[in-house]
């Protein structure tokens, strides 16, 4: 059975985000503004904060897409203008579809930012369809202990399902179009391969360890980004290093919609794009009451 080519492999690169916290962000980037329904990963840390060094990204908005929260290590609190609030610690995820729009704060939480410690966080950006665009704002936070968990009989492979299905273990998050979000750890020496429907886009970005992909053995280290091709229904990978491999495996349906961005607003049109800046300016997405 054949699985998917490679198309390409890319390399982060490090940028400041929110009140100047470190990420490696493997898209948007020129050249890979997208990948179509994903428009931006970021990985925070991982990184050993100092007290009172904690950074975070204070009040702003979002319309037209979702937002996918998903931490390592570190405590998050996040507040909004729909009054919904809440603490995220290692394990657990939040998918927070914004729709029509939200304005929220997304910071450590107070007692993280007094003592410092490690952190490390994903987030990830999922394009709405059009319908969606403006539909009511959604959240679902789901601690840790809901996430299903699933491995290998030999135990050599892990996945944790975040959305979508993985060795036999299916999702709890609901996602508007048809979405995989898999973390995997590969031990040294292990080779898995995993089903994707042939019309998602996938890649997997690897954030520890080397391995190598696809059927001719591509290699991607720690940092490196893997875009698969759509010409088959899976994906390989396997661990060549003496580390675990760890990876997160994204795929999606393209939505294939015009796409005009700026900022927190991810629109199909420049009119709906200035739109979501009025209603935000003339505070239409409201505000967050403390
Ligand atoms: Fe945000």
């Amino acid at each position: 059975m054949s699985t998917r080519s490679i198309l390409k492999v890319v390399q982060t690169v490090r940028t400041l985000e929110g009140e100047g916290f470190v990420v490696r962000r493997p898209f948007p980037v020129p050249g890979l503004m997208q990948f179509d329904p994903f428009l931006l990963l970021d990985e925070v840390g991982p990184v050993t904060v100092l007290p009172g060094e904690a950074k975070g990204a204070p009040d702003h908005p979002h319309r037209g897409f979702e937002t996918v929260s998903y931490i390592l290590e570190g405590r998050h609190e996040h507040r909004d203008s729909e009054g919904h609030a809440g603490e995220l610690g290692p394990g657990d995820v939040q998918w927070m579809t914004a729709g029509a729009g939200v304005v929220h704060s997304e910071t450590p939480t107070r007692e993280f930012a007094r003592t410092g410690g490690r952190m490390h966080a994903f987030q990830v950006w999922v394009n709405l369809p059009r319908r969606d665009k403006m539909m009511p704002p959604r959240y679902q936070d789901i601690p840790s202990e809901r996430i299903p968990v699933a491995s290998t009989p030999d135990g050599k492979v892990r996945v944790k399902v975040i959305a979508g299905e993985s060795l036999g273990a299916r999702a709890v998050i609901d996602t508007r179009t048809p979405i995989q979000y898999l973390h995997f750890t590969l031990e040294p020496g292990s080779r898995f391969e995993q089903p994707v429907p042939r019309d998602h886009n996938a890649f997997a970005y690897v954030f520890g360890g080397e391995g190598t992909f696809g059927p001719e053995g591509t290699r991607a280290v720690d940092g490196q980004v893997v875009l698969f091709a759509n010409d088959s229904d899976s994906v390989v990978m396997a661990n060549t290093g003496a580390e675990p491999l760890q990876l997160l495996l994204l795929t999606g349906v393209p939505l294939k919609e015009p796409m005009v961005r700026y900022g927190p607003f991810v629109m199909n049109t420049e009119a709906e794009l200035y739109q979501a800046f009025e209603d935000y300016q003339s505070g239409r997405m409201g505000r967050i009451l403390r």
